[in-house]
């Protein structure tokens, strides 16, 4: 049986002060009551803060960005080792807005999920198309090829070792989630095709849906037979939406 997760993706969102109240308040809710991953992915300078307040919990945290070096003369770039520092579990790697805003390519992000696990952090992989992508009939196609660049680097092993994540570029922040039909295909698209690959790995790889997630519409999603729990974004930062996302797991 695949676990359940649900990972809050904070964004460029927080301060020391709504951070520490809106961890106390899910720790208050959620600690040691669930069975399920549950993590949240924090701005890289709050980590030792967060570090700090979910360290006796079994609430786990990550980053959102890591860089695909190792070490050495890229001001302003954040190592994985240095992630592992903090002890970060997991770090989300091509989020749609590093992409899209940053300029990162399937390169670069398959150099990320590299560093990464080489730093044994477990990364998050972030897959989807845009809105045009998805209206010229060509979602398939972009997935198929930001998970090939993935696994030509890494290998379809690699895939032990990480979460995928789903998530929709039009999905996200719009408010206009994915319908579960929607998003249970594109599940299956990508469980199907690393199942011609590796039928474990295919199995057991967790694939999280992202996209205009609420407490309102997470049952729905989640009980999709292969959406295995979402990475939130807006909903992660009001307590009470995360805890009854991560209840409807
Ligand atoms: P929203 O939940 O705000 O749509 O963001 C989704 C997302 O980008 C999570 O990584």
């Amino acid at each position: 049986m695949r676990k359940k997760m649900v990972v809050g993706n904070w964004k460029m969102h927080g301060n020391l002060l709504e951070n520490k109240q809106l961890l106390d308040a899910v720790i208050s809710s959620l600690d040691g009551l669930h069975e399920d991953l549950i993590a949240v992915c924090v701005p890289y300078l709050y980590l030792p803060s967060v570090q700090n307040q979910l360290q006796s919990s079994s609430i786990a945290w990550g980053a959102q960005n890591v860089s695909q070096y190792e070490k050495g003369a890229y001001t302003g770039e954040v190592s994985a080792s240095m992630l592992s520092d903090f002890r970060c579990q997991y770090v989300i790697v091509g989020h749609s807005e590093r992409r899209m805003l940053f300029g990162e390519n399937n390169n670069v992000v398959a150099e990320k999920f590299v560093a990464a696990q080489n730093a044994g952090i477990i990364p998050i992989l972030c897959v989807g198309e845009t809105l045009e992508q998805r209206e010229a009939y060509n979602t398939e196609q972009v997935i198929e090829q930001q998970l090939k660049s993935v696994i030509n680097l890494a290998g379809i092993e690699s895939l032990n070792k990480a979460v995928i994540a789903y998530e929709p570029v039009w999905a996200i922040g719009t408010g206009i989630t994915a319908s579960p039909e929607q998003a249970q295909d594109v599940h299956t698209f990508i469980r199907e095709g690393l199942a011609k690959q590796n039928s474990n790995v295919a199995n057991q790889v967790i694939i999280l849906y992202g996209g205009s997630v609420k407490g309102s519409n997470a049952s729905e999603l989640f009980a999709m037979p292969d959406i295995d729990g979402g990475l939130i974004g807006g909903a992660s930062l009001i307590a009470n939406d995360f805890i009854t996302i991560c209840r409807a797991l």
